[in-house]
């Protein structure tokens, strides 16, 4: 049998356990957060622990910590609970004993658990500069100039239905929401679509074109029938799109992808079927269509999860998602081999800026009765982007 030692995909650099470099040793530091107070930039991994959980234990049941999948493992340490977004903001929803929410995620993660928590819960991200490179490609102003296009183009939008990857800012949730559309995530996109396309002809899906794509094509939409948005080109151009191509289309996409997932490539399933003879492949739906066409499985976060779990012992599992649950799945199925696909994959660099040192800062502040790094959707794009959740929900 296969044993990892002999896996050269495990030698990745971001598989380094829980040790922690003090913040000010992080090379990328200086374009994160940087107003955290100096006092936190030169402790390290042990006096982090310590002041988290001292923080932690002052706070009690006021304050409940949600560590996203990707997160690094001296954060999931501390978390009461680890998920998808989705998974996460409801949990938060249905704990609302805690006034405080402090997301271990990215930012559009926290907006989503605002938006969906009760009014006097307070939802706080460790660091604000973490971001998502993929909700970043779909910006607001980009979203509503090519929806006027489209309206050009089609006379009014009354039959595109508008649908946002839960991966996009709150803003493009309230978008949906106002314009008969809907919100999903890589576990339901099938069944959205689906909806979405008995109430319109057309879809317009953004921000990740892979999962658009994955899912119309698990879904038998003819490939002449999906087309592709370019947002970068100047206004007026309709997304690089013919009227030929826009009129054909039933789910026209956003050009917009997860620099994580799109790393994974068909050369890298055919490297490890000739290297681990019996190897199974599990990807999730934001890598390229190649990819998902030849693994064996295909699935969410929390589907992978569970995919390796089952997995008989001895197994031997590629997997194509970011590697800090990799890792995570290889140390917790030790009687399987479980590796990543891409053998120089590197964390989620986003979700890496949550520092334990951002997280000790906020939770101490959070003890001492002081809020930093709220993050708070308006209002009214709030109950807008509540209706899109709520579409969503309702096909559950
Ligand atoms: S893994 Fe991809 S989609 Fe998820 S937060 Fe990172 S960049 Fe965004």
């Amino acid at each position: 049998m296969t044993t990892t030692a002999t896996l050269p995909q495990l030698q990745c650099e971001s598989d380094v356990g829980i040790a922690t470099v003090p913040l000010a040793s992080e090379g990328a530091f200086a374009s994160w957060q940087g107003d955290i107070p100096e006092r936190f930039r030169t402790l390290g991994g042990p006096e982090l622990v310590e002041r988290v959980r001292e923080a932690r234990a002052a706070l009690g049941q006021r304050a409940v910590v949600l560590g996203h999948h990707y997160q690094r493992e001296d954060i999931i340490q501390f978390a009461d609970r680890r998920g998808d977004s989705f998974d996460l903001a409801r949990y938060a929803a249905s704990h609302p004993e805690s006034e405080y929410i402090v997301f271990c995620g990215v930012h559009f993660m926290a907006e989503a658990a605002d938006v969906l928590s009760a009014p006097h819960q307070q939802v706080v991200l460790p660091n604000l500069a973490a971001g998502c490179s993929m909700a970043d490609m779909a910006a607001q102003p980009d979203v509503l100039g090519a929806w006027r296009e489209l309206a050009a183009e089609f006379g009014g939008t009354e039959e595109i239905i508008p649908v946002t990857y839960m991966n996009s800012a709150a803003a493009l949730k309230s978008f949906c929401g106002e314009r008969g559309g809907i919100v999903c995530t890589s576990s339901n996109a099938g069944r959205v679509l689906a909806w979405a396309l008995e109430r319109g002809r057309r879809i317009f899906f953004f921000p990740d074109q892979h999962l658009g794509r994955n899912t119309a094509h698990a879904m038998g939409i003819p490939e002449r029938e999906v087309s592709l948005w370019n947002w970068r080109l100047p206004s007026g151009s309709r997304g690089g799109l013919s009227t030929d191509e826009l009129r054909r289309s039933r789910i026209i996409l956003w050009e917009g992808h997860c620099s994580v997932h799109q790393r994974f490539s068909l050369t890298q399933v055919e490297r490890a079927r000739a290297q681990h003879a019996g190897v199974r492949v599990v990807v999730h739906p934001e890598c390229r269509a190649e990819v998902v066409r030849h693994a064996d499985a295909v699935g969410s976060t929390a589907y992978i999860a569970r995919y390796v779990e089952e997995a008989p012992a001895g197994a031997v599992l590629a997997v194509g998602t970011e590697i800090n649950l990799v890792s995570r799945l290889a140390k917790e199925n030790p009687d399987k081999t479980v590796f990543c696909l891409d053998p120089v994959v590197c964390p989620c660099s986003t979700m890496y800026r949550v520092h334990p040192a951002y997280l000790a800062w906020v939770m101490e502040e959070l003890a001492e009765g002081r809020v930093v790094n709220r993050v708070q959707v308006p209002e009214q794009q709030k109950e807008h982007a509540r209706v899109a959740l709520q579409r969503m929900l309702q096909l559950a």
